[in-house]
């Protein structure tokens, strides 16, 4: 009996996942208003260039593929992967679901599943966006749902069936073993460990719809000025690009910025994102291993 390993099969199902992600993504799509403006302007002008558009890292596809999968299966005469476009510039967003008239947005993470989607300010501008696209002009409340998978549960995180997560520590002696165990401060129960697998937590967030509006032309402005800076022939790969206008750069874009080496961007060093840190250590680490 053998087994080997198939690297070409590997690339085919990775690049149709790919290619299956990047479907309908001609011109500008609303996430280029939340995230880098120098790497939207990067990927036009590759593309213009003649160059093939740059892929998204593998990791972010499987997820990607993951979370359309989820909507594949939830569909059932829900609309999914639908196209919005917008009143004031022919840009399109995509909603993952819409799902009793409302938008839902599905998200595959590593995060914890301790953390609440606000701390994700990417995921509520993104997913407010295309609230804003799909609202009556006469709304006054816009509310629309986050179905995430959190891929590692809690990670696994102590917690009290009774009272959740403690806010700090408290240990007390277990008999069996002689040493301290972890303690709810609340009722001295000892805590028990959270999950690791896979899980889903569903959301629902509601704007006031007057936020939303500003937001969408927020969003549109921004779309212009990378419009505008795609076509100033100042700016140019490999010499001068446009300034930073916005974006996550600092928080975690520029740690795995698939671009920016095609395009000669030197990013933001110093990302203050203490999860981005980690990953980013955890890279070189296995960096320094593979050389060493
Ligand atoms: S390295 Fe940072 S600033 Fe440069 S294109 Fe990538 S995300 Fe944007
Ligand atoms: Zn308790």
């Amino acid at each position: 009996m053998t087994l080997k390993r198939l690297p070409d099969r590997e690339a085919f199902v990775m690049d149709s996942l790919a290619a299956k992600m990047s479907e309908g993504r001609d011109g500008q799509h609303l996430t280029n208003a939340v995230y880098c403006n120098v790497k939207a302007f990067g990927a036009a002008r590759l593309m213009a260039a003649g160059y093939e558009a740059p892929k998204p890292d593998p990791g972010s596809t499987l997820r990607m593929a993951i979370g359309v999968g989820l909507g594949d299966v939830i569909e059932q005469g829900h609309m999914h992967q639908m196209t919005v476009g917008s009143a004031d510039d022919d840009s399109v967003g995509t909603i993952d679901i819409l799902y009793k008239g409302k938008v839902v947005e599905i998200k595959c993470t590593w995060q914890s599943s301790n953390k609440s989607p606000d701390e994700n300010a990417h995921w509520m501008e993104q997913t407010g966006g295309y609230a804003a696209r799909w609202m009556k002009p006469d709304a006054k409340f816009v509310t629309a749902e986050f179905w995430v998978i959190h891929l590692g549960g809690d990670g696994g995180a102590m917690y009290c069936p009774a009272h959740g997560r403690p806010e700090r520590k408290v240990h007390r002696l277990y008999e069996p073993t002689g040493k301290k165990r972890m303690i709810c401060p609340e009722c001295s129960e000892f805590l028990v460990p959270g999950n690791r697998e896979p899980e889903v937590r569903c959301w629902e967030k509601t704007w006031p719809a007057e936020e939303l509006r500003s937001l969408h032309k927020i969003q549109t402005e921004r779309l212009a000025e990378i419009e505008a800076d795609i076509k100033n022939p100042r700016y140019q790969i490999g010499g001068e690009l446009p300034p930073i206008r916005h974006g996550f750069q600092r928080k975690f874009e520029c740690n795995g910025c698939t671009i920016k080496e095609r395009i000669g961007c030197p990013g933001i060093e110093g990302v203050d994102d203490l999860e981005a840190q980690l990953s980013g250590s955890i890279l070189e680490l296995q960096k320094e291993k593979a050389t060493a």
